[in-house]
């Protein structure tokens, strides 16, 4: 890719994401190396609420009573009567307004409830964020008032199931090549679409569907992707295969769908038209966040049952607890768990607390969660040896259904590049200005002393991290020493590749991974920070995530120091010439 090539790459990045780049939160401000202590909301106590707690344990029970993961697998179907106790308990509209029907609960409360789902089917958890978090979440984002009222109390009682129709066999993590086109009528009542979409969780069992299409410009400028709300009766709509066979979360409905020459009134576009890509993404942004939640019930049922069979099992005379190696597993399980739960709780008050933007902490968070629960199954199965092996046990079935979570609503990958290039760009901007500032010292003297009055801050000490209980003033430290390494590295990479950061995956894929460990590190300390002003906690209790938290802080701390130390002493040039071998050899033969 050459220079102009990159260019036009970032500014239609930045038409799609908007002025959601324009503000500075709390993960945008670490890449400056900064800790923008009034950005992150208290960690969430959790006190009784009766209401709440009733609510949540009824999800519970029915899990427990009517939600049978085992057969869910095995007859690659949810239950119609799931389906509809789903309804009924309120979890398929938790989130949504009252006045359509929905509990109206908080990001957080709806994470307890995925969390609970997670910890017990896969596919149940996923079919309920497919329908709740990516469908009428955008109607209540982007719909109008006539839409939302419309179409938001079915939904909201599980009598109507939504879906989230975007992927194509060309636009796959390339979400903005979409080939679905929406022709405008020459009556100008609506619009023609043509097309088909792969892989869409209820796609064919739905009666509300979210489709991305492309739109000519009124200008006559490119086409750009709008959101569609579609319904199965219109002409034109064909369910290709509603359940494709797969390999895990195979209670849901994950579908292939056409459209010939379908008429959608011009009433049922969502959002404004061309701003499709827009409403996609922040849709997704709180689906990542419940996906924080489902992998952490996952990961809590793995490591409880990885806890159980270590003190069980007996080999060579001793409990499998016993051996060290065995010992590092565990210990990995709980903080990871521990870090996983304290980010996704985090992340769901962040959004609560009514901030600007959060795609960089959903996007971590996803990352973050997605990576460390794969882990722990496969230490859980390591664990359990052969007999994880087999079909009575559920962890087959759970390795199989977290396997989409790296993958689905933005592959990993994508995502560590994407947040890599978000955060650093406002400190290229920075620099930038800087730089051109320095070419008229005179004239530019404010800007360029205020730079040199941080940059002189910055090499002399970190920012200040924020915390009430003095006991974690040295993880504070600790934290801010991270900081400081993470903003020296981001501008070091800048002012090395400039513009050609955008192809250096190997660097951004560090920068991401060790912003996204500070990010969980400083959700992890915040949550201290509130633990241990809380006076009602079990000491024991209070003990044991202090333990905990302070073994991840510390396993974080050394990966990411490693990380940093990689940045600038590694083989990516060597692993690229290997690969491009591989590519070439693979052409030829
Ligand atoms: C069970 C299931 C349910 C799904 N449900 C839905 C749904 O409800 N709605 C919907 O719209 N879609 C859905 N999808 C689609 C899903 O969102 C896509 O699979 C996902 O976006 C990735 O696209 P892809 O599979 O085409 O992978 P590709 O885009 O082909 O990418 C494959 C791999 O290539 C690498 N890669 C790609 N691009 C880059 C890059 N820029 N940098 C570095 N590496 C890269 C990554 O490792 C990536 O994992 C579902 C998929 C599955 C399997």
């Amino acid at each position: 890719m050459n220079d102009d090539q990159r260019q036009q790459q970032m500014e239609q990045a930045e038409e799609i994401l908007g002025d959601r780049l324009e503000q500075l939160d709390f993960a945008k401000a670490l890449f400056f190396g900064r800790y923008a202590a009034a950005q992150l909301p208290p960690y969430p106590t959790f006190t009784a609420d009766a209401e709440r707690d009733r609510r949540l344990a009824e999800v519970r029970d029915y899990c427990q009573q009517k939600i049978d993961p085992v057969a869910i697998d095995r007859n690659a179907r949810i239950p119609d009567e799931v389906i509809a106790g789903l309804g009924q308990l309120g979890v398929l509209g938790a989130c949504l307004p009252k006045s359509c029907g929905g509990l109206e609960w908080s990001q957080t409360d709806y994470c307890r409830i995925l969390e609970i789902l997670g910890g017990h089917c896969g596919g149940t958890a996923l079919f309920v964020n497919a329908h709740h978090s990516i469908g009428p979440r955008a109607l209540v984002l982007f719909g109008t008032p006539e839409q939302q009222q419309k179409w938001l109390p079915k939904l909201a009682s599980g009598e109507w199931i939504s879906a989230f129709a975007l992927t194509e066999p060309e636009a796959g993590s390339d979400a903005a090549n979409v080939q679905t086109t929406a022709t405008p009528t020459t009556d100008g009542k609506g619009f023609l679409l043509n097309g088909e979409k792969r892989w869409i969780t209820n796609g064919g069992i739905a009666q509300v569907l979210t489709v991305m299409a492309r739109t000519p410009s009124p200008d006559g400028g490119e086409s750009k992707i709008t959101a569609f709300l579609v319904t199965p009766d219109m002409e034109g709509f064909e369910v290709v295969e509603e359940r494709m066979e797969k390999c895990g979360v195979r209670g849901t409905a994950t579908s292939r769908l056409a459209f010939h020459e379908m008429f959608v009134p011009k009433e049922n576009v969502l959002g404004r038209q061309g701003k499709g890509l827009r409403v996609a993404l922040t849709v997704l942004d709180f689906g990542r966040t419940t996906f924080g939640a489902s992998c952490t019930g996952a990961a809590k049922f793995c490591v409880a049952k990885a806890v159980e069979h270590a003190n069980r099992r007996v080999q060579f005379q001793q409990t499998l607890g016993s051996f060290e190696l065995v010992k590092e597993k565990l210990a990995y399980m709980q903080a990871g768990v521990y870090a996983m739960e304290s980010c996704t709780y985090q992340t769901a008050a962040l959004i609560d607390s009514g901030v600007g933007d959060f795609m960089l902490e959903t996007a971590m968070l996803k990352v973050f969660s997605t990576e460390v629960l794969w882990r722990i199954i496969n230490d859980t199965f390591q664990l359990y040896g052969g007999l994880a092996y087999f079909t009575d046990q559920p962890f087959e079935r759970m390795m199989r259904d977290a396997r989409i979570n790296t993958i689905g609503e933005g592959a990993n990958d994508v995502l560590r590049a994407f947040t890599a290039l978000v955060g650093m760009r406002d400190v290229g901007m920075e620099l930038e200005g800087v730089l051109k500032a320095a070419k008229k010292p005179l004239t530019n003297l404010v800007q360029l002393g205020q730079f040199a009055g941080r940059k002189l801050g910055s090499l002399l000490a970190g920012p200040t991290v924020v915390v009430r209980s003095e006991a974690l003033e040295n993880d504070a430290q600790q934290l801010s020493a991270l900081l400081r390494l993470l903003g020296q590295n981001v501008e070091r990479a800048l002012a090395t590749y400039q513009l050609e950061i955008v192809d250096r995956q190997h660097q951004l894929g560090r920068i991401a991974d060790a912003a996204t460990e500070i990010y969980v590190c400083a959700c992890v300390i915040n949550r201290l920070d509130a633990l241990l002003r809380e006076s009602q906690l079990d000491e024991k209790r209070r003990r044991f995530e202090l333990q905990t938290a302070r073994y991840y802080l510390r396993a974080a701390n050394t990966r990411i120091r490693q990380g940093f130390k990689t940045m600038w002493d590694n083989h990516d040039e060597e692993a690229n010439a290997l690969a491009n071998a591989m590519l070439q050899r693979g052409q030829s033969e």
